[in-house]
């Protein structure tokens, strides 16, 4: 069984293809958002999910969330004492989504299609499939999340619509992608993006309005709880705002509360400068894809943070219609990456889908130019491989050493735009020995680039033939496949908070982040509540456990709807 998993900034979800069509499967909690947060419990047992999201304001220094953005480097981020680098966290959250699936569907999963965003680089990519390593998961294939948002439309596309572009804006990452369907054959004609720009960045800016309008002393930047309650307030604030007029942000240091409102104009104001960044995406994809706006027939809305109306709004404005967002667009990358796991188990119902991608940026190398006589220009970026040529691809060049006595070719290699090499992502770096004395001194490079975005480099001595390959592996953010091994080990042996009781821990964990954000009688109150929950919990009885979760939440629900209306002390 494959099956389909988003790997999301904030939230991940898991999907499977089955009876001819693309299924979400709920977790524990029976919800089908995972939110991407790892937490460890007191007695050292791991949590994942909500009950480690609830953590992150009460115990901000046993979690972690948003590191999906460090994935790919040799960051190391610490829960309690215990350090743990953004792959071995990825895969923790698979290994719950993997076990939820396995609970639903009564068999063991061990392979998988994992999507990434499609500017991911090449070490981002083999962070996610080491990350799928360690959950104990084949990564069958690494899919393009604005792809799999196409896939999952166009097997539901109407008649007569072919030319379409996926507008994708996720907790980290925004992604465009333009699409022709024709005959059962989706071709991905140009994916453009921006790495650095999501949902998560919006709430940034709310975090600095308040700064500047709630009186919060600027100290309070580096008081850490305080800071993840701000966090958490300013999302709460956000998403207010896509169903309701006005919002209000509020967060206490103990003492004295801070408080900031805004409405929708307000948060259009100060996201501007965000808002404009959508835009150079778009254009560079429909002219890369040759597409003039007017021929689009669809634009397809895919990422939790397109359902801000002030991203739609922008999105409207830009393409003269409003985008359509029939799936949704939390839902649709996973429902695409079950497609995908279809298409790979060769199902009969999608006998018809051929998809094909494209490499999202140039991939090259760092060459000298001779600008006339002895005089040289160093650092040129020389595309081999250029941004959307359609995948699987090998392209070779030949390149010269500029000396007669030159004996090593250093080749650099690098992904972007830029036309210096500098200003573009390195990938990694690779010597040539030369032969001396013989007549041709030049050197084949060959970029082959695979359906998964991951780049193979040879370099071949013309007159030798001698070969040698790039081992991007060997980049210090990466581990190696013993580092895996030996890493898989390791995370196999933590103790994972047991599924059946992850309900009751999810609200023991809610209900202690209520009862910092409550003062006086009623902090007293949910506090005398939690002591007599837990002890119904050590009672290890079922007849005891299940009256008292129920009348709990009754509890936890009542001050939770309270929340907002903060007590005096
Ligand atoms: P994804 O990576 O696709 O799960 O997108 C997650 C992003 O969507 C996060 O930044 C969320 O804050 C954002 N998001 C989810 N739901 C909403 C909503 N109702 N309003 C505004 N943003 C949302």
């Amino acid at each position: 069984m494959i099956v389909g998993i988003d790997l999301g900034t904030t939230n991940s979800l898991i999907a499977v293809w089955e009876d001819g069509a693309a299924r979400l499967i709920p977790n524990s909690l029976g919800e089908v958002l995972t939110p991407s947060c790892v937490s460890v419990d007191e007695d050292g047992s791991i949590l994942v999910g909500r009950a480690a999201r609830e953590r992150l304001q009460t115990h901000p220094q046993h979690s972690a969330a948003n590191f999906k953005r460090l994935m790919g480097s040799d960051k190391t981020l610490f829960l309690g004492k215990r350090a743990f680098r953004p792959e071995e966290l990825s895969a923790l959250v698979l290994r719950s989504l993997k076990e939820d699936a396995e609970a639903a569907l009564g068999r063991p999963v061990e392979e998988a299609v994992i999507t990434v965003p499609a500017y991911f680089s090449d070490a981002q990519r083999k962070a996610t499939r080491a990350a799928g390593q360690l959950a104990g998961l084949k990564v069958e294939r690494l899919l393009n999340e604005p792809t799999a948002a196409a896939l999952a439309y166009g097997i539901h596309l109407r008649e007569g619509e072919s030319k379409f572009l996926v507008f994708d804006l996720g907790g980290g990452t925004f992604d465009v992608s333009v699409l022709d369907l024709f005959d059962g054959v989706m071709e991905v004609r140009a994916s453009a993006g921006d790495n650095h720009l999501g949902g998560e960045d919006f709430v940034t800016v709310l975090v600095e309005r308040f700064f500047e309008t709630s009186k919060a002393p600027a100290a309070l930047r580096h008081d850490a709880a305080f800071m993840q309650r701000l966090v958490a307030q300013a999302e709460l604030a956000k998403r207010a705002l896509s169903d309701s007029p006005r919002a209000e942000i509020i967060a206490g240091d103990g003492r004295q509360d801070y408080r900031m409102e805004l409405d929708e104009a307000a948060l259009e104001k100060a996201c501007a400068l965000l808002l404009a960044r959508l835009r150079s995406p778009v254009e560079r994809a429909l002219r890369d894809a040759s597409l003039p706006l007017a021929e689009l027939d669809n634009i397809v809305l895919a990422g939790g943070a397109t359902r801000m109306p002030i991203v739609r709004r922008m999105a409207a404005r830009m393409f003269g219609r409003f985008p359509s967002c029939e799936i949704n667009p939390d839902e649709v990358v996973a429902l695409g990456a079950a497609v995908q796991a279809g298409l790979k188990m060769r199902d009969a119902a999608l006998d018809e889908v051929v998809m094909t991608d494209v490499a999202p940026y140039s991939l090259g190398v760092s060459t000298t130019v001779r600008i006339g006589g002895d005089h040289f220009s160093h650092g040129h970026f020389d595309p081999i491989i250029e941004r959307n040529t359609v995948v699987p691809v090998s392209r070779v060049k030949r390149y010269f050493p500029i000396r007669d006595d030159q004996q090593i070719i250093e080749l650099v290699v690098y992904q972007g735009e830029a036309r210096m090499a500098s200003d573009n992502i390195k990938l990694g770096q690779l010597e040539v020995r030369l032969p001396s004395g013989v007549e041709d001194r030049g050197v084949d490079v060959r970029f082959t680039y695979d359906v998964n975005g991951l780049l193979q480099v040879e370099a071949t001595v013309v007159s030798t033939k001698e070969v040698h390959s790039l081992v991007i592996e060997g980049n210090p953010g990466l581990l190696s496949e013993q580092e895996i091994a030996q890493r898989f080990v390791a995370l196999s042996e933590l103790k994972i908070h047991p599924r059946d009781r992850i309900e009751n821990r999810t609200l023991l964990a809610r209900a202690e982040r209520l009862y910092q954000h409550l003062r006086g009688m009623p902090r007293e109150q949910l506090g005398r509540e939690i002591t007599g929950f837990e002890t119904a919990l050590e009672s290890q009885d079922q007849r005891v456990i299940v009256p008292a979760a129920k009348s709990f939440r009754d509890v936890v629900d009542y001050f939770d709807h309270q929340s907002f209306l903060l007590p005096d002390a």
